[in-house]
């Protein structure tokens, strides 16, 4: 698919949006339009790289302000929207939830409401081809026991703030397709972990505590299973998604690597010694010795599993970082560029 697109993404500040937009802006030749509030898990050095092309436009703005809103889809008139904006941390959701339901719920419908009646108004010949792609998570299915996994007729049972909030935005995004026919995609992503992820997620906090030589905290015993995905593979699967995939759809996105979060810690702290054999830490107990177990996560789910066969076998992705390649990148890449 060779068209050129002018691609609203929101929450493109973030995590997974500015890996999105370097990549889209390097190796595309689509238009993007950012819409980031700016909140305390934006990070513009992201997107340094970018911030100076022609094809990329930043306008600081809350989802929740429906006139912004609008009048960004007047002033830009984008092909597609894809919204990633979300208030994203499960802790702070238990903290404090209020923000998860302004951005998350209201948010998410007022970028809803914005789309259809921007659609309404184009010619029918661009309306078809108009795109609303909805970045959500496997959390909103709740956990697994130790076996099975989820995909895209999972049954939603949500246990965080968070996740509950991400779950009704999905709902609201499947009832604008069902009732108002807008064009959407949902896409449900596993774990991600990668370069510019903020430091309070479990792998950049383990890597930057580890070097201080401070405690790394566990949640509970450690058992928990998480399914990791490096963000690269995740951008190019939103790709696949919102270029091949079919309006109306949902695909799970996820590369089979479960590991339990203890494990997880356990590797970084091997990975850790090899790349700074001189830290005195590598010299004598090692950086498993920082670990400490603390109080478990009220709620915390026990296991995430993605089965992304329909992903894999009609759009044709595929992950291209085995975890071992993508962890000790990512490692690495901390290591250069934490203070
Ligand atoms: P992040 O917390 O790193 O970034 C979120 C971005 O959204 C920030 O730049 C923030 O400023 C912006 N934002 C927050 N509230 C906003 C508002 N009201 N208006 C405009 N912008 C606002 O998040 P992330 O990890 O990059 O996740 C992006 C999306 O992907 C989220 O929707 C999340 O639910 C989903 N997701 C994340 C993961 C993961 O492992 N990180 C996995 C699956 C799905």
């Amino acid at each position: 698919n060779t068209q050129t697109l002018k691609i609203l993404i929101t929450g493109g500040c973030g995590f997974i949006g500015s890996a999105l937009i370097r990549h889209i802006i390097s190796l595309t030749s689509h238009q993007v339009i950012n819409l980031d509030k700016l909140t305390y898990a934006a990070n513009p050095l992201s997107l340094s790289s970018v911030q100076d092309n022609k094809r990329y436009h930043f306008i600081q703005g809350d989802i929740c302000d429906d006139k912004l809103v609008n009048s960004v889809f007047e002033q830009y008139q984008p092909n597609v929207v894809m919204h990633l904006a979300a208030e994203s941390h499960v802790d702070r959701s238990i903290a404090g939830p209020a923000d998860f339901i302004h951005t998350n719920i209201v948010g998410t419908f007022n970028l809803l409401e914005a789309s259809r009646h921007f659609v309404n108004q184009l010619p029918s010949h661009q309306a078809k081809g108009f795109r609303f792609h909805h970045v959500s998570t496997d959390e909103v299915f709740g956990d697994l026991p130790q076996t099975g996994f989820f995909n895209e007729q999972s049954a939603y049972s949500p246990s965080s703030p968070y996740s509950a909030s991400k779950a009704s935005s999905d709902h609201l995004v499947k009832a604008w397709h069902r009732t108002y026919g807008l064009p959407t995609l949902i896409s449900y992503c596993s774990n991600n972990y990668g370069p510019f992820q903020h430091p309070e997620k479990l792998i950049p906090l383990t890597i930057t505590r580890a070097i201080k030589g401070q405690h790394i905290p566990i949640y509970g015993d450690g058992q928990q299973i998480r399914d990791w995905l490096h963000v690269q593979d995740h951008v190019e699967a939103l790709l696949t998604v919102l270029t091949q995939g079919q309006i109306g759809e949902a695909y799970a996105i996820g590369a089979n690597n479960e590991q339990t979060n203890l494990h997880l810690v356990q590797s970084i702290c091997k990975h850790l010694s090899i790349l700074m054999p001189e830290h005195h830490l590598a010299r004598n107990n090692g950086f498993e010795s920082l670990i400490r177990h603390v109080k478990d996560r009220p709620g915390h789910d026990q296991r995430y599993a993605i089965d992304a066969s329909k992903l894999m076998s009609e759009l044709n992705w595929t992950p291209k970082y085995t975890f071992e390649t993508g962890l000790n990148q990512t490692v690495q890449w901390y290591l250069a560029n934490s203070k």
